[in-house]
């Protein structure tokens, strides 16, 4: 069977910080619709969905379960990416009321969004494996903030995507992602840091509109060396050494007296037995 197109899932992160500032949100919106844009041009066969995780919710912002059908554009775009673009817009309005008091979640759901889009892709699979045979892949656009909270959620997607053979493109913008580093490098994907967002839409086409085959024959940017530090279950923060239950593998920063996991108990101080010497 040969190989058909290939189905595009973008996880694109609205972080309340982000919304709030204008400006920079509709340069950060405008580059996922353009990239989403370029790449349905590309090819018939390729397809997307988009999925946007907030801190309150994650949504499907194209295909969406209301979807009416492609109408007729009169300015002479092509009909399907108006109607992306349109959904997208739509979709995105009624998503954000954020407030003041907003402003001070640093999280998103973003590890909920990739398990959904993951369902996304084995649904979608399912249902054109008669037909025809897709590819897929995950693309993580991320502004900023903190994940350490939700360390085991990501780690749980990176192997599931990774089995499923998914790759999981990253890209963030503002401060590096060292969890996100993580889930790129383990399921074969790129992951790349962007400092303004005016360079987002540029850096979207140039190094993520590839598929992954196409993408080893490009001269891309050497991968930075990823940070594989691991976040404690007891305060949710990367640990550079730390203490690993025997029984299920939980990480803590520091010795605790029983594993909040699986409730093994540690005894902390064994009395110090002393060596018995072997009689002649
Ligand atoms: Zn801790
Ligand atoms: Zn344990």
């Amino acid at each position: 069977m040969a190989e058909e197109g290939c189905m595009l899932v973008m996880v694109i992160d609205f972080h309340p910080q982000l919304v709030l500032q204008g400006g920079a949100m509709q340069h950060y919106l405008n580059a996922c619709m353009a990239f989403a844009n370029t790449y349905l041009a590309t090819s018939v066969k390729n397809r997307i969905a988009v999925l946007a995780a907030s801190h309150k919710e994650t949504k499907f912002l194209y295909p969406t379960v209301h979807d009416v059908g492609i109408e007729r554009q009169k300015d002479g775009r092509l009909e399907l990416l108006g109607h992306v673009n349109e959904s997208i817009e739509q979709e995105f309005r009624s998503m954000i009321h954020f407030t003041k008091e907003d402003a001070k979640y640093t999280e998103t759901l973003l590890s909920g969004a990739i398990s959904r889009a993951l369902c996304y892709i084995k649904r979608m699979e399912l249902e054109l494996s008669i037909t025809k045979k897709i590819s897929s892949r995950i693309l993580i656009v991320k502004s900023s903030g903190d994940t350490s909270g939700q360390y085991l959620n990501y780690v749980n997607t990176y192997l599931t995507a990774q089995k499923n053979g998914t790759a999981i493109d990253v890209c963030v913008f503002g401060n590096d992602c060292g969890l996100l580093q993580q889930g790129a490098d383990i399921t074969g994907g790129v992951y790349h840091k962007v400092t303004q967002v005016e360079d987002l839409m540029q850096t979207l086409l140039l190094l993520y509109h590839a598929d992954v085959k196409v993408r080893k024959k490009l001269n891309a940017p050497p991968p930075d060396s990823v940070d594989y530090r691991a976040a404690c279950f007891c305060h949710r923060c990367l640990v550079d050494m730390g203490n690993v239950c025997s029984n299920c593998l939980s990480v803590y920063c520091k010795a605790v007296p029983l594993c909040s996991t699986c409730n093994v108990l540690f005894p902390s101080e064994r009395p110090m037995k002393k060596p018995v010497k072997k009689k002649r």
